[in-house]
């Protein structure tokens, strides 16, 4: 099989495939408990916790382990607002970008119905926001600002801290938060991480296990919990700690950390040698955003066929792309980011995304092309 949808999810990487058992057969005790094995456990998850927090130069007191990115956005976004109205605040506005995923995007059309206000930033035809639009909405009634650092159908790379600078040049108690998932372990965030707000991570967006994630959120921003049952992770995350899972994704963003640049090299050159494979053999193809303006590990192309029936071939000889976020791939509808960018729905239609790891090779992307040609 070739495997190259890995913006969707990646299978376990092969440094943290090999620690999976011991993990498991490790860290298997409940680290609320106070024998000796919940000891364990519990000293693994803050060891977890406090590397999670070095690699992104953030303090430990604002990270809390979730189930995944989409329960975080939802922590943050809700919790924080939930905060507000129960403070009597007058901030009731938020703004986000028309981009966003839906996790961000369906949480706040969510808070619409508590009375909050959505603004949404229009893009260029690029998909990068208009800083216009920013200075126009925020205002002192505004709580949060939310722009994705990078898209997962696109791969469009956000000017997060200049956006970041406005928000906070503008108003410091604006919260401003960025859906990193699809960036962390993969483009310099340095300093988005340290700037931010809050910001979210999910394991298997980096080759750890599904089901893991994280919300790192600034102590300053209180947020109030959305379920209750436990004190676990200050009670704003109550239920059973996964803690082999969040060891894993510690040990999976370590590895993504320790080899980033040549990584990143790597993502590159097989983006690049996607774009000459497809010339050379004179498919007739555009790159929907320039290269420069993506993250390397997304190369989203308009192509001349229908990307469903296009997947469809392709999935037959057992090759895995996808047309956009796995997360409405079954809607009919046509994608909200897409049709944010390209006026002409006919060639929505006809835009599917490749998507790498640092375990992609030259090799697949032949076989894949080669496939294409025939298809086509
Ligand atoms: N945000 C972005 C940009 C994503 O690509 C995804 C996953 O598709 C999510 C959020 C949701 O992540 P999770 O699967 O961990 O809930």
């Amino acid at each position: 099989m070739i495997y190259l949808d890995n913006a969707a999810t990646t299978p376990l990487s092969p440094s943290v495939l090999k620690i999976v058992q011991d993990t498991n057969t490790k860290l298997f005790a409940n680290n609320s408990s106070i024998h000796v094995a919940g000891k364990t456990a519990r000293e693994a998850l803050e060891s977890a916790r406090f590397s999670l927090s070095n690699i992104f130069g953030v303090n430990t007191s604002g990270l809390y382990f979730t189930s995944g990115a989409t329960e975080s956005i939802n922590m943050l976004l809700q919790g924080y607002c939930k905060q507000l109205l129960r403070n009597g605040s007058t901030r009731n506005q938020i703004v986000i970008s028309k981009i966003e995923h839906p996790a961000v995007h369906e949480t706040v059309h969510y808070l619409k119905t508590l009375g909050f206000i959505i603004h949404e930033l229009q893009n260029d035809n690029f998909g990068r926001v208009l800083v216009d639009d920013l200075n126009s909405y925020i205002n002192h009634n505004t709580a949060i600002v939310a722009v994705m650092a990078v898209n997962n159908e696109t791969g469009v790379v956000q000017d997060i801290e200049n956006l970041i600078n406005i928000v906070k040049s503008f108003d410091e108690k604006i919260l401003f938060f960025t859906d990193t998932v699809q960036a962390l372990g993969k483009i310099s965030t340095t300093k988005i991480t340290k700037m931010a707000d809050g910001f979210c991570g999910s394991a298997h967006k980096v080759g750890g296990p599904k089901g893991v994630g994280f919300l790192f959120v600034k102590p300053e921003f209180r947020i109030l919990p959305l379920t209750y049952g436990g004190d676990q992770e200050h009670s704003l995350r109550p239920g059973t700690t996964n803690v082999p899972g969040i060891n894993l994704m510690s040990a999976a963003f370590a590895d993504r950390n320790i080899n980033f640049t040549i990584n990143f090299e790597h993502v590159t050159s097989l983006n690049k040698y996607l774009e000459e494979c497809l010339k050379n053999k004179k498919i007739n193809f555009r790159r929907t955003i320039p290269f420069e303006y993506t993250s390397p590990y997304i190369f989203s192309v308009l192509l001349p066929m229908n990307s469903d029936r296009l997947l469809e071939e392709l999935s037959k000889r057992e090759i895995c792309i996808s047309k956009r976020s796995a997360c409405s791939s079954q809607s009919h509808s046509k994608s909200r980011i897409l049709e944010s960018i390209f006026i002409d729905h006919d060639e929505i239609d006809r835009i599917v995304r490749v998507s790498f790891s640092p375990e992609s090779t030259k090799s697949e992307i032949d076989v894949f092309v080669e496939n294409l040609v025939d298809i086509l």
